[in-house]
């Protein structure tokens, strides 16, 4: 290991996890150890603090009895009951968006219905009664033609 020790090396030193090579460069390198030491004496001034701190108060204070959490389970109420309506609004909104989206299918439907309907007229609509009264049929014969022209 030719580098320093880097901050998860540090971390693993102090959680006890001491490869080879980390010790062997702990005791090699002086940077890496004046760092492994100053680390150290930090823990160490902490861990007394935390002692003398938790030495310096009332005795009262270790007696508060553990009770059960009343506003945790509160909240876990809370919490469920939110998730459950959460589930039901989201069932009920994709339920209804399955019902828009059928309804718009059916309207699109028969807009293609009533496009193909229009398409397939001869004449529009309001010209219908028209077409039906004009029969298409063969055209004046030559004799009808013949009785106007005399
Ligand atoms: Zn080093």
């Amino acid at each position: 290991m030719n580098e320093h020790l880097s901050p998860e090396d540090i971390s693993r030193w102090f959680a006890g996890e001491r490869s080879p090579e980390l010790e062997r460069h702990a005791g090699e390198c002086d940077e890496c150890s004046a760092q492994l030491d100053h680390m150290e004496s930090t823990l160490a001034e902490f861990r007394g603090s935390a002692y003398g701190w938790s030495a310096a108060q009332p005795a009262s204070a270790p007696r508060i009895a553990w009770r059960p959490p009343v506003r945790h389970t509160a909240q876990r109420w809370v919490l469920a009951v939110a998730s459950m309506f959460i589930l039901v609004s989201a069932s009920a909104y994709w339920h209804s968006r399955q019902q828009t989206r059928a309804a718009e299918m059916a309207r699109a439907d028969a807009l293609l219905v009533q496009v193909d309907t229009e398409i397939s007229r001869a004449v529009p609509q309001t010209m219908e009664p028209l077409v039906d009264l004009v029969t298409w049929g063969p055209g004046p014969t030559d004799e009808s033609q013949k009785k106007e022209m005399r």
